[in-house]
């Protein structure tokens, strides 16, 4: 049996965790189970798979998850602390897939022990790209992808030599604004953006698929994950999402990884990595879907691409800013402070404004510093908004 735990439990990533776990319950000992304000979605699943431990992140709900669990044997706690105390507990695999800065701190305690780190949360690599590897590397831990693209490359490169990588191409399904007219983008709402044609994520990862942030963020993941330089990244827009990423070799040979557009193929192939396991994903069937369309992206309709190309060639801090900013821009842009097409502007507005503090160049040498570099970005992306605001 496989001891496993599973970091941000009840989110999109969680839940599809839980339901491959859910269907092979004898090969699997659940350790810990974390969630956030759904308290009765982690408690059942908690009861359901027979974890060791659940855990919200929110200290005042400690008393509404124990009664949740009440009678069950299920061990409550609650709280950041609880969190990375719950990264603790000896397991053989976690799945780390927690939205946003509060989902590092766990990874990076994790690997402290050697376990095995299933990788869904993209900020960890974006903004401590390096720390987090060298930290699997001390402890012997190894690092699985979970983003589709990511395990995608990672799948087309077993077996091959990184020297004859020549690029790595990862799909972009445009967005949900993608065959709208450029000029329109600016007045793009919450709700138009907020809608995807193929994959069925949360609000925000939509909307930062519309504004292509999210495949900047992948971008920048791709550079830190797989360690190839920034002129050998590319996107490339593929409105079926059928093809999720490539790998171009030295002898011009191109490895494409396909697959129905479903995370439980990502989750599924890192936990049962180095295995293949039948997993419950539609099969493709390419004469049904005929056609697969690949085109360049206009960075005029998407800026964010251009930014992630100087952030991956600056590297040091400026992920950081990077992904901090980004998701102030984006709670501008929910807000209805700012418009879809600011976001950009607010994003680069603050890289410039950090450079001026310090260099972006020198990378963060500790999980605090990062800590420390994510807030003032925050703040200052804040300021930049304000600014445009009373512009
Ligand atoms: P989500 O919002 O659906 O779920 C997030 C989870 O994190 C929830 O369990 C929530 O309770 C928990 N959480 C939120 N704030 C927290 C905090 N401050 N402290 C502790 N826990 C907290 O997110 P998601 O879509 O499942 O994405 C999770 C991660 O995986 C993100 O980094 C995302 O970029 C990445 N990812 C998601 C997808 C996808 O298809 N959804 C694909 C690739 C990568
Ligand atoms: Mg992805």
């Amino acid at each position: 049996m496989r001891r496993v735990s599973i970091f941000g439990a009840t989110g999109s990533i969680g839940q599809n965790t839980v339901d491959l776990i859910a269907r092979d319950p004898d090969a699997y000992d659940v350790v810990a189970l974390t969630g956030g304000a759904n308290i009765a979605q982690l408690a059942e699943d908690a009861k359901r798979l027979g974890a060791d431990l659940a855990v919200t992140c929110y200290e005042d709900r400690l008393e509404d998850l124990r009664a949740a669990l009440d009678g069950s044997g299920v061990e409550a706690a609650a709280g950041q602390g609880a969190l990375t105390e719950a990264a603790d507990r000896p397991a053989d695999w976690i799945m780390s897939a927690i939205v946003g800065a509060a989902g590092l701190a766990p990874g990076f305690r994790a690997l402290r022990h050697g376990t095995t780190l299933a990788l869904a949360n993209k900020e960890s690599l974006v903004t401590a790209g390096p720390l987090l590897l060298a930290e699997g590397r001390a402890h012997g831990a190894t690092i699985l992808p979970v983003d589709s693209e990511h395990s995608a490359v990672f799948q087309a490169l077993v077996g091959e030599e990184m020297d004859a990588v020549e690029r790595i191409i990862i799909t972009a399904s445009g967005g949900g604004l993608r065959d709208w007219p450029l000029e329109a983008l600016a007045q793009a709402t919450v709700a138009d953006a907020g809608a995807h044609p193929n994959w069925d994520m949360g609000q925000r990862i939509t909307i930062d698929s519309a504004s292509m942030f999210n495949k900047a963020m992948e971008l920048i993941e791709t550079k830190e994950f797989f360690g190839v330089g920034p002129e050998k990244i590319e996107a490339v827009v593929h409105p079926q999402s059928i093809v999720h990423a490539l790998v171009g070799f030295t002898d011009g040979a191109l490895m494409a990884h396909l697959g129905a557009p479903d995370m439980r193929h990502a989750i599924g192939y890192a936990l049962n990595w180095p295995e293949r396991r039948d997993l419950p994903v539609n099969r493709i069937d390419l004469a049904q879907i005929a056609t697969l369309e690949f085109r360049a992206p206009d960075l005029r309709r998407y800026p964010a691409l251009g930014i992630a190309q100087a952030v991956m060639e600056t590297g040091g801090r400026a992920g950081c800013i990077f992904n901090a900013a980004k998701e102030i821009a984006l709670d501008g842009f929910i807000a209805g402070r700012i418009g879809f097409m600011d976001m950009s502007g607010i994003v680069e507005a603050t890289l410039d404004a950090m450079s001026t503090e310090f260099s972006l160049t020198i990378p963060p040498s500790t999980l605090e510093e990062v800590l420390e570099v994510d807030h003032m970005a925050r703040d200052r992306a804040w300021s930049c908004i304000n600014q445009k605001e009373t512009a």
